[in-house]
């Protein structure tokens, strides 16, 4: 195949004021020694730093750098999106602009897709530093979506080279709440993984909050997944289980004429019902604002600025 092909890196920063031009100096210094044209297109998530003024410099003095600068902070999903939209490489490779992504393994990844993959997808060989809390969290989340979609996804991550192929079909997906790491999985073509280690943060400091993990963590079952529903299905089933036990009981006492006792079971029941209601309503619930979010059929992002295009 012709080594020409050209190669679009996609980076997302929210405030990264400190790593765009590192990032651009470790990127480009690989992939010229390896000879492969590239662009390198930053997506300025709503930063509140000097992110995208840096984005412009560097842009300025280097016609592969291009920058996109989104309204408010639409998060990283959002940002891969509209890299991709952006994109007119023949391929489409996504890593953190923090660098924890190994840009040393691109041209590896370059010659695999040279070589007839589709996608190269990065997987994680270790998670490089992390807190206890965070990697529970991680690993919980990982476990329920990967049970959840039938797609072994504890090990995934976004650091991904996609054909022009994969990037198109994953573009006309018109989904408002992309999980870009479950669907470039999905969508299935010819596929390779690659291990890499996590490196540690080089400048500022990583942008998810427990809490905001939390939320990725429901947004993204709920947006590959119904199975929560069916737990929903599941918590019936259990109670009617159960209904029949106590049934049988209470008749059982009132034939032979113990009944009227057993007050501490009717408030128990009723805390019990009453919390499974509650928590199956608030199941459906958060799965019909999907829907209505889905159906508002509002922009994945906005964008207010552009340069180097
Ligand atoms: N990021 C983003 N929008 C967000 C949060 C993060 O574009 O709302 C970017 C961030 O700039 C980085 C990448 O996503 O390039 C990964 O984020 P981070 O390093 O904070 O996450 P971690 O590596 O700790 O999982
Ligand atoms: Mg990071």
């Amino acid at each position: 195949m012709n080594s020409n092909h050209f190669l679009s890196i996609i980076l997302p920063a929210y405030n990264e004021q400190d790593n765009i031009l590192y990032a651009f100096d470790v990127i480009s210094n690989i992939l010229s020694s390896a000879s492969i044209p590239f662009e390198l297109i930053f997506i300025d998530d709503g930063s509140g730093d000097m992110t995208y003024q840096n984005i412009q410099i560097l842009s300025s003095k280097n016609p592969q750098v291009k920058g996109i600068c989104f309204s408010r902070n639409f998060g990283k999903e959002a940002a891969i999106f509209a890299g991709l939209e952006a994109s007119t490489g023949d391929c489409c490779l996504i890593m953190d602009c923090d660098l924890q992504h190994p840009a040393e393994l691109i041209p590896e990844m370059y010659r695999l897709w040279q070589d007839g993959y589709e996608v190269v997808e990065g997987v994680k060989a270790s998670r490089g530093k992390e807190n206890f809390l965070h990697t529970l969290c991680a690993n919980s989340f990982y476990h329920i979506i990967s049970k959840a979609s039938g797609i072994d996804m504890s090990k995934t991550s976004d650091f991904k080279l996609l054909d022009r192929k994969a990037v198109d079909s994953l573009l006309a997906m018109p989904e408002r709440a992309p999980f870009f790491r479950a669907l470039s999985s999905w969508i299935g073509f010819r596929t390779i993984s690659i291990p890499f280690h996590v490196k540690e943060r080089e400048n500022g400091t990583s942008k998810w909050s427990v809490w905001k993990l939390i939320k990725y963590a429901i947004r993204n079952i709920t947006s590959f997944s119904g199975a929560p529903l069916q737990f929903v299905t599941f918590l019936g089933w259990v109670m009617f289980l159960c209904s029949i036990g106590l049934g049988i009981q209470s008749l059982y006492r009132y034939f032979t004429g113990t009944a009227l006792e057993g007050f501490t079971t009717v408030i128990l029941l009723q805390l019990l019902i009453g919390s499974v209601l509650m928590i199956s309503l608030g199941i459906i619930g958060h799965y019909i604002s999907r829907i209505y979010d889905e159906i508002k059929a509002r922009p994945r992002y906005l964008i207010t600025k552009k340069c180097g295009f």
